[in-house]
């Protein structure tokens, strides 16, 4: 067990040392999509850096439970519910129902979420699934005094709190009071600006599709209180440590933190991890800036996914990242150049465990030091230089993709099949990639399709990337 895994926790705004409440083990929640689109790249962005902390925490010896939520109800358009339901508003975009979006989208997630390497949490609930689970501590609350009814939906009382902006210094509580002041939508039922709903019956949602019967009358929940629910239902009383992005940060967690702590009477989770944005160039990546950039168009594009994820190792998770299709190209240039630095290597005989070890202890130092991603990887060109045989290199290498997930291996068994092949038959790929080309630049698409299938025939696959042509042995 590493004496010190260390990470910034937004609720102290310090690093801090990692204790969790049972010794060895990690109880952790992460925020879950809410399935009405795609998930663009910047959001991926947070749950590779999630894989990140969670394989560093098992690199260090811990064990981890993590759960996380599927928002398929009640998440409106403004994340203080105002606006429209975003889950109604994407069955209307594209004439399905909800259930139907949420089942494309959520299959959509988890397709990009495994294609950057990934895992997937131990237990993955709808909040549909929850909702006499929401129903019981909305009851609770409302016993308890910490929630009112008014004009037929239930809110939960920010005043009845002595802190209510905990993750906030002084400076920063002024301009979310005025932020909040400010808000263009208002709602007249509401005590305070700040109180939030729990509960939906009243709601200017007419067509609202899921609707369930409660103490209230028929209605549906809101956001922030499935992640309270599901926390709970899984991980009990209290959790190591949540994740989330820093947009989660207001008004979402802190009203996560103010209806569990009131509902439990005690602290909830002593660790908030938080990975920061990424930009593209004209500003933060939205969903409602035209086209949506996902993993999947990266594909498409002729990227790898691990590309991307190898790029999003290169920062620091609490630094905006800027991405763009340039500095993606140069992370696949290096990334191409590791793989065949790693296809090199040789099982030339026994691995020296001291050297392994001892840069071992290195990584572990890096990634347990606030996930020192650049210097994990750092560490692996030093590894691939160092006055060592392959054999420990191949070791070592394995050994850090534990955490990084790059599939470093895999990829350089792929790119040496790629250089042993049989002179003749390369010289006819390349000839019949040619061909293909020519074709392709005439129109002639019936021609590249034969010669595309005369390769498949012959057991070659050829794909088209932005670095040119790729083919291999299948
Ligand atoms: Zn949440």
């Amino acid at each position: 067990m590493a004496a010190n895994f260390k990470f910034y926790n937004t609720l102290s705004r310090t690093v801090e040392d990692f204790v969790p409440r049972t010794e060895g083990e990690v109880s952790m929640y992460t925020c879950g999509p809410t399935v009405y689109h795609y998930a663009h790249i910047g959001n991926i962005r947070t749950y590779i850096m999630q894989d990140v902390l969670i394989k560093s925490l098992e690199y260090a010896g811990y064990k981890v439970k993590r759960v996380m939520n599927i928002t398929d109800v009640g998440h409106l358009s403004s994340d203080a519910d105002t606006g429209e339901d975003k889950m109604v508003a994407g069955a209307k975009r594209e004439h399905k129902t909800v259930m139907e979006i949420a089942k494309f989208y959520t299959d959509a997630f988890f397709k990009d979420f495994d294609a950057v390497g990934n895992k997937r949490p131990d237990i993955v609930e709808p909040a549909t699934n929850c909702i006499p689970e929401f129903i019981h501590m909305i009851e609770v609350l409302l016993e308890k005094g910490y929630a009112y009814v008014a004009g037929g939906n239930v809110y939960f009382d920010t005043s009845k709190l002595d802190d209510y902006y905990v993750f906030s210094s002084a400076v920063e509580k002024e301009q979310l009071e005025v932020g909040v002041r400010d808000d263009v939508e208002e709602d007249a039922n509401k005590k305070n600006k700040t109180d939030f709903v729990l509960w939906f019956t009243k709601s200017k949602f007419e067509d609202q599709a899921l609707k369930w019967d409660s103490p209230w009358g028929v209605g549906y929940p809101g956001w922030h209180i499935e992640c309270s629910c599901i926390s709970m239902k899984h991980l009990g009383e209290f959790i190591d440590i949540h994740c989330g992005g820093v947009d989660n940060i207001f008004p979402h967690h802190t009203n996560e933190i103010a209806q569990s702590e009131s509902y439990l009477g005690h602290e909830w989770c002593k660790y908030w991890f938080h990975s920061n944005h990424l930009n593209d160039q004209s500003g933060k990546m939205s969903k409602s800036k035209g086209a949506i950039l996902t993993v999947s168009l990266l594909k498409e594009k002729g990227y790898d996914p691990l590309v991307y994820r190898f790029f999003c190792l290169q920062s620091h998770y609490r630094k905006p990242l800027v991405f763009s299709f340039e500095a993606l190209d140069q992370a696949a240039g290096a990334f191409n150049k590791l793989v065949k630095r790693i296809a090199e290597l040789k099982e030339d005989g026994a691995v020296d465990t001291s050297v392994v070890s001892k840069y071992e202890d290195d990584f572990r130092d890096a990634v347990s030091g606030d996930l020192n991603t650049a210097m994990a990887i750092t560490l692996l060109y030093d590894v691939l230089k160092a006055d060592t045989n392959d054999a420990t290199k191949l070791a070592l290498v394995e050994s850090f993709d534990k955490v990084l997930s790059l599939d470093l291996i895999a990829h350089a068994k792929a790119s040496k099949e790629e250089v042993s092949v049989d002179p003749e038959l390369e010289a006819f790929i390349l000839d019949a990639i040619e061909r293909r080309a020519t074709a392709k630049k005439a129109k002639d698409f019936a021609t590249a399709d034969a010669i595309r299938q005369e390769l498949l025939d012959k057991g070659v696959e050829i794909k088209d990337t932005r670095e040119g042509v790729k083919w291999n042995l299948i």
